[in-house]
């Protein structure tokens, strides 16, 4: 303002205690509590300009942002945690989301199949294709696995189809008794013996081992259940290795 000093001017200068004159002060926004809940009321200006009053709709404008700003942050969680439970590479659920439902199978006392199953020979893939290709095959075990489940309309949501390592997948089935968990490894295991995944100018053939352990073999506290059945099923798959590979292996219950 003319002949006021300024902020930050000369030193020795000092400011004015109070200003003079009317100030181009805006009040647009006022916060008030009239019957508890915080409003924002358009307030005008003090040289005598006012603005339309209305407290209701800014109100309702100040909650749609704040409701607008809180469904952006539940958005963004869920992303975020669909993204924590999600292999990669094969978009399947990961070894972490796999482990969490193995533990809340045991906590609810649920009955459930556990389906271990592992690449025969991938080191051989990787080696005569390369990383690349040996990734393709990856990716398109996981399609089948997937899409072999999606016959069984019933079962499909409940079960949890992951990549719990390398090449290394886990199906885990609630619910429903051995021999419908030994129907689906067996199809599944076939299925992928008469595949052909392409790639560039090539067609890889590859086989799977399985192994199967039902909730029922495991009798022991809850804490320790995840730990023996999936004990179980990798023995089962190891079985299924050491005989002779693109074979499964089953856990009975008296076993
Ligand atoms: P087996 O029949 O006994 O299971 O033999 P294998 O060759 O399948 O098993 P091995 O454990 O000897 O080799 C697994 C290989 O998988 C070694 C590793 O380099 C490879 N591998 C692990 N993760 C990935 C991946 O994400 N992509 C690719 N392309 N290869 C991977
Ligand atoms: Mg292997
Ligand atoms: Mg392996």
């Amino acid at each position: 303002r003319p002949g006021q000093p300024g902020l930050g001017r000369a030193a020795g200068v000092e400011l004015p205690a109070a200003p003079q004159g009317p100030m181009p002060h805006r009040r647009e926004h006022q916060v008030v509590r009239a019957q508890g809940p915080r409003l924002f009321q358009q307030q005008g200006h003090h040289d005598g300009t006012q603005f339309p009053q209305n407290e209701h709709g800014s109100k309702a404008r100040n909650h749609r942002i704040i409701l607008n700003e809180q469904l952006n942050l539940i958005i963004n969680n869920l992303n975020l945690k669909e993204l924590s439970y999600t292999d990669g590479l094969t978009r399947l659920k990961n070894n972490m989301y796999f482990r969490n439902k193995l533990d809340e199978i045991f906590a609810k006392n649920q009955s459930a199949h556990l389906v271990l199953l592992d690449v025969d020979f991938f080191k051989r893939i990787n080696d005569q294709y390369g990383h690349p290709g040996g990734d393709e095959v990856l990716i398109f075990l996981g399609e089948t696995i997937t899409k072999k489940m999606s016959q069984y309309k019933t079962v499909q949501e409940d079960a949890t189809i992951a990549r719990i390592g390398g090449e290394e997948f886990a199906v885990l089935i609630p619910n429903l008794s051995t021999e419908f968990a030994k129907d689906f490894a067996e199809d599944l295991r076939k299925s992928v013996e008469q595949s052909k995944v392409k790639f560039n100018e090539n067609e890889i053939c590859f086989t799977i081992s399985l192994g199967i352990a039902g909730s029922a073999s495991v009798r022991i506290r809850k804490e320790q259940g995840p730990k023996i059945l999936y004990k179980l099923a990798d023995d089962a798959l190891y079985i299924s290795k050491r005989t002779g590979r693109n074979r499964l292996t089953v856990t009975h219950e008296n076993e």
